[in-house]
């Protein structure tokens, strides 16, 4: 099932996210329907609470792997790890349209379960480090314009706000 994504200023984007405990059915029905979303839209990366569930989990795919696929689905992700730092294009499909140079740790290493629960260790580096930085900001209410200078920052604001009033961006809720 097709989920509905979430919006820039939407509320549910700015809280703070709460832990998973229970690892049952409700969750893994999440999981898929939220893969199905995230693959429609094109996305990376897509993380609860954009489509509004406040808990802390996201699925997320670098393409890498086997026909370009590596679906991910990280839950209570902790960073153990975070070094050097990299500069790259990032965008989000709760503020679809609008791209920035954001700055992000090179290497990360993150602690998280699985579906079922299960602890797991991942290292990563460069893209796959990035879209981690990215959807676990999201747990956290933080968005990656919360990243830029505040110049670039309120740009990316009012480009939203003209849009809205244009109706070439729709604010989900
Ligand atoms: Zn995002």
């Amino acid at each position: 099932m097709i989920l509905e994504i979430k919006t820039f200023p939407s509320e549910i984007l700015r809280k703070k996210a709460e832990e998973v405990t229970e690892f049952n059915e409700e969750l893994h029905l999440l999981l898929d329907n939220m893969f199905e979303t995230m693959y429609q839209a094109k996305g990376i990366g897509l993380a609860a609470p954009q489509v509004g569930v406040s808990k802390r989990f996201f699925v997320l795919d670098d393409m890498s792997g086997a026909e370009n696929k590596n679906p991910m689905e990280i839950i209570n992700p902790v960073f153990l790890e975070k070094e050097g730092e990299i500069l790259e294009e990032e965008g989000c499909l709760s503020i679809p349209g609008e791209y920035a140079y954001v700055k992000r740790y090179m290497n990360v290493k993150v602690k998280y379960q699985d579906r079922f629960g299960n602890e797991k260790i991942i290292e990563a580096t460069d893209r796959l480090s990035r879209i981690l930085q990215h959807e676990s900001d999201h747990l956290d209410g933080t968005l990656f314009i919360d990243r830029l200078p505040n110049t670039k920052r309120e740009t990316i604001k009012k480009h939203v706000k003209k849009r809205i009033n244009q109706g070439d961006y729709q604010v989900n809720q």
